[in-house]
């Protein structure tokens, strides 16, 4: 089982949810995580059940952040806004730059999304699965 996150900002939340829906079987076995309004626009659409953070402008990209720093998320969906200023860019940045730092796999437009959940139902990420078992300082190999 994974941790997969979802982010929307406003004007990619029916987006989202479409996608969502769309791979809702592929999602369902996993933990799944969002910001505070784009897991409530999904959870009002599937079944799934999210673990929802803070909305984003007001500090659930920071809540997400902390798990991606302790290396404790799997992927991240992120459907950006390119066209419109985020209050929250500060955050925006912070969360992608830990992600990078981490080696996280995120999708930040649906067309990326498309081929992570096509990689997750093929099992392709298997090896997130051994990131959680050997933890590097905690657990040794
Ligand atoms: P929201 O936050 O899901 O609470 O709208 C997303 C964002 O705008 O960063």
């Amino acid at each position: 089982m994974l941790k997969i996150s979802f982010i929307a900002h406003d004007r990619k939340k029916e987006e989202m949810v479409n996608f969502v829906t769309a791979y809702e079987s592929v999602f369902a076995p996993h933990e799944l995580y969002s910001t505070g309004t784009t897991g409530t626009r999904i959870m009002e659409k599937t079944n799934l059940q999210i673990q929802r953070f803070m909305s984003g402008p007001l500090g659930g990209d920071q809540q997400i952040g902390a798990l991606v720093a302790q290396n404790e998320m799997d992927l991240i969906i992120f459907l950006r806004d390119p066209l419109m200023a985020q209050p929250h860019e500060p955050d925006i940045i912070a969360l992608l730059r830990l992600c990078d730092v981490q080696g996280i796999p995120v999708a930040t437009n649906v067309a990326t999304a498309e081929l992570l959940v096509r990689a997750l139902a093929r099992g392709d990420f298997a090896w997130r699965e051994l990131v959680h078992k050997y933890k590097p300082g905690v657990d040794q190999p």
